[in-house]
């Protein structure tokens, strides 16, 4: 079970004074209570209820507001990090965008080619090749043949 309070004004606010709690009778009790319906405090709401939780969550302006950090048409998401336990997350992460795309009807992520470039001895890019190998990551590593890349190249 998931309840979600949003406020529409934006004010200071007591406790007390919160309609949240006023709409909340006192004998209701929650077993998780989230502050914040950005896409952090959202899928943390939506994954506890999934478990059984009984979830309250709390925003202080309208749902769907543009004044937090997960509004915009787009965000990228991509595993070629240089910290080794990036990737795995990023990988769960990709399976539940698809269990929720599923399960809303709604298409939102499209999969598209990540590309990372830098020097051979970067030692940040040498990283993800070894984190992309061990995450069994599809990679493919060109060299600097003005070949492979003659738009690019194009610009020195
Ligand atoms: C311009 C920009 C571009 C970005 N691009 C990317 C990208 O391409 N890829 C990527 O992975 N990440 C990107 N990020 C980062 C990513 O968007 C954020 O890390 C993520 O959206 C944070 O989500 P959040 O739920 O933690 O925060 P928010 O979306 O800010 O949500 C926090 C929510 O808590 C509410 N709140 C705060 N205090 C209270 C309170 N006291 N009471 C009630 N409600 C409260 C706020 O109103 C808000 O709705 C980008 C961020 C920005 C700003």
């Amino acid at each position: 079970m998931l309840k979600c309070f949003a406020n529409t004004e934006r004010r200071e606010y007591t406790i007390s004074e919160n309609a949240a709690m006023k709409e909340t009778s006192s004998d209701d009790i929650f077993d998780v209570i989230i502050i914040g319906a950005g896409i952090m405090g959202s899928c943390a709401a939506y994954e506890a209820a999934k478990l059984g939780k009984k979830v309250l969550l709390l925003e202080q302006f309208d749902l769907l507001h543009h004044l937090g950090s997960s509004h915009g048409e787009s965000r990228t998401i991509r595993a070629t990090y240089s910290a080794p336990h990036y990737p795995p997350m990023v990988i769960e992460s990709s399976r539940l965008w698809e269990e929720a795309q599923a399960e809303s009807g709604y298409r939102v992520l499209t999969k598209t080619t990540q590309f990372d470039i830098g020097p051979a001895d970067n030692r940040s890019l040498q990283s993800i090749i070894t984190n992309c190998s061990t995450n069994s990551l599809a990679l493919k590593v060109f060299d600097n043949s003005p070949n492979n890349f003659p738009a690019l190249f194009g610009f020195r």
